[in-house]
């Protein structure tokens, strides 16, 4: 019987098939990490999850300074899917843009676009640090999915071919101080839309709440930052239709 004190106290994600029994390698830097930094050796258990087949506990086989093996003994968290949410943002300054995809991953977005709009402060991003912040996000919150983070596009593009059944909540900085009202929103696939530091432009507003999709709402009194309007919405999204009732 799996016991208490051999529940692993560290989490990684491999790109790796898991199952009983399965051999799984550890790439260089998580090699470093786990017999260098973390001190683990032969015998001692790690928790590993790939996004898809939940989370394992699996024993250190082959702990060198470069390479190590581990086996997976027992599955102790099924996958655990979030709900059917995309949170679609333009990107801001570095820090706070890698803020909003780790807070996008804790709070259980299920996929992040970075949008171009017409007043994007940055039209550049690095998708690939982008999607190891989910990665490590996920690892800290004890998810075992990892949302994917899409490369950017324009907000415009992704309106035009927009997918049918899925509500866009627009976030919408001109409706400040009226009530955030998310009753009787319909239940179904989602997608959070929020703006760039300097807002919607008034033609990306018009062609926002012109959409067939669209619910336009307030985020409270105050204008919110970016990062923090991003969150809020997450939050309020949960709590309203997703898996925080
Ligand atoms: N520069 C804009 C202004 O002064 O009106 C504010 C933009 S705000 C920093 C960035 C984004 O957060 C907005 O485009 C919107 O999507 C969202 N946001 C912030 N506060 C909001 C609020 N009170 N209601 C709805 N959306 C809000």
């Amino acid at each position: 019987m799996f016991s208490l004190m051999e529940r692993a106290k560290i989490r990684l994600f491999v790109e790796h098939a898991l199952g009983q029994g399965n051999s799984v390698p550890m790439t260089q830097p998580q090699a470093n990490y786990l017999f260098n930094v973390m001190r683990l050796g032969v015998g001692d258990v790690v928790a590993l999850f790939n996004g898809q087949d939940g989370e394992w506990t699996c024993r250190v086989v082959d702990a060198a300074k470069r390479r190590g093996m581990v086996i997976c003994e027992t599955q102790t968290l099924p996958l655990q899917t979030p709900p059917d949410l995309w949170l679609l943002f333009a990107p801001i300054k570095k820090a706070r843009t890698d803020f909003i995809v780790e807070k996008a991953a804790e709070m259980g977005a299920s996929m992040i676009f970075p949008v171009q709009t017409e007043y994007t402060n940055s039209d550049r991003i690095r998708q690939d640090k982008l999607q190891a912040h989910a990665i490590e996000a996920a690892e800290q919150c004890g998810g075992t999915y990892v949302p994917e983070v899409a490369n950017i596009q324009k907000l415009s593009a992704m309106l035009d071919a927009w997918p049918e059944g899925r509500h866009l909540l627009f976030c919408d900085e001109s409706m400040v101080g009226q009530p955030s009202n998310l009753k009787d929103l319909p239940s179904g696939p989602w997608a959070i839309v929020i703006g760039p530091e300097g807002g919607f432009s008034d033609r990306e507003r018009e062609m926002l709440r012109d959409h067939p999709s669209s619910h336009a709402i307030s985020l409270g009194p105050r204008i919110l930052r970016a990062d923090t309007a991003a969150v809020a919405a997450l939050a309020l999204w949960q709590t309203t239709l997703g898996d925080w009732t």
